[in-house]
């Protein structure tokens, strides 16, 4: 609700007159109480246009609210987008929030502490919430932009720019916590002929079936990427080579035994798989290029197989 119009004192009084409607009387008291709160308000607003960020507008709004309604925790899901994070301490006492906007779910909210909420702290809540509404709108509005942009559309894999970042981002906290990390390249066999045998239209669909494979074949923690036309590649953090050469080879098997039908035909292919896990003195690029080289590799001696860098 917005307050909007002239102020004007009568005996200790304060009247507020909306232009629109009709007057409201209330005490100073309670003035005081609004305008500290528009200022909170005011406030919390300005800093959580800092960010696009999910977690860093929850942790904004915990902050700030945090004088107004003490609370040892926060909690916010969002299914929609995987997010599932905690502030603080989890507590006894609770109060949840569903937060939608215009028939938009925007993910639960929850506030914890050792003592009950009173029916006070319940009502403020609600009205600081629609702080935080519009900037949960906006970073939903940035995630989707996001992931289209980092989304292939045929396959429903990550895409070439999605593999630049996240490559880059796993790199640095592999180093930073000396824990493994491996790659898979996948190159589908001699794919062209499928192409001139059967149409650009079935070369699409193997394309999305061996993405589908290879996504129904790795880990939860593995991320599938297109990495150009034919080529996939697969990131897989916490595994060492042995590992990654094991999933290389489950990947290998599931692509060898699917038979895809296309019409009255039925199509079989293969693919041939390198492996690469990251060394002390890899950087990005070398490390890439040594799992490229692998698949070469694996084509040289034959195709259908993996080899380890
Ligand atoms: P190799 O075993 O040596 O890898 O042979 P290949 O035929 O798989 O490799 P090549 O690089 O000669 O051909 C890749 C083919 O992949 C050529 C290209 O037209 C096709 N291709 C790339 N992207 C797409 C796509 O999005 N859809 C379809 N249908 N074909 C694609
Ligand atoms: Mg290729
Ligand atoms: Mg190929």
């Amino acid at each position: 609700m917005r307050l909007s119009g002239y102020i004007e004192f009568r005996h200790g009084d304060v009247v507020m007159e909306n232009k629109t409607t009709n007057l409201a009387v209330v005490s100073n008291k309670t003035f005081e109480a609004a305008k500290s709160a528009n200022t909170h308000h005011y406030d919390i607003s300005t800093a959580l246009q800092t960010t696009l960020e999910f977690y860093e507008l929850i942790t904004i709004f915990s902050s700030k609210i945090k004088a107004m309604i003490p609370h040892s925790g926060m909690e916010y899901k969002n299914p929609r987008f995987a997010l599932d994070f905690k502030n603080g301490i989890a507590s006894k006492h609770s109060c949840s929030y569903s937060l939608t906007i215009e028939d938009e779910t925007l993910g639960e909210l929850k506030l914890m502490r050792q003592q009950r909420f009173s029916e006070d702290e319940l009502k403020r809540m609600e009205t600081l919430l629609c702080c935080l509404i519009y900037p949960l709108k906006n970073a939903s509005l940035y995630k989707q932009a996001q992931l289209l942009a980092h989304t292939d559309p045929l396959t429903k894999t990550n895409n070439r720019t999605a593999f630049n970042d996240i490559i880059e981002r796993e790199y640095k906290l592999a180093n930073r916590t000396s824990n493994h990390l491996s790659l898979i390249f996948v190159d589908i066999d001699h794919f062209k002929s499928v192409n001139d045998q059967y149409g650009h239209e079935c070369g699409d669909i193997t394309l999305a079936s061996v993405a589908g494979i290879i996504k129904d074949t790795v880990r939860g923690s593995d991320i599938v990427f297109r990495y150009g036309g034919e080529e996939f590649v697969v990131l897989l953090s916490g595994a060492n080579l042995e590992k990654a050469g094991e999933i290389a080879e489950r990947i290998r098997k599931a692509i060898a035994c699917n038979t895809l039908a296309y019409g009255m035909n039925t199509i079989n292919i293969t693919a041939s798989l390198g492996v690469s896990a990251l060394k002390g003195n890899d950087n990005v690029e070398s490390f890439i290029h040594n799992a490229d080289q692998a698949m070469y590799q694996a084509k040289n001696d034959g195709r259908n197989r993996v080899v380890k860098a």
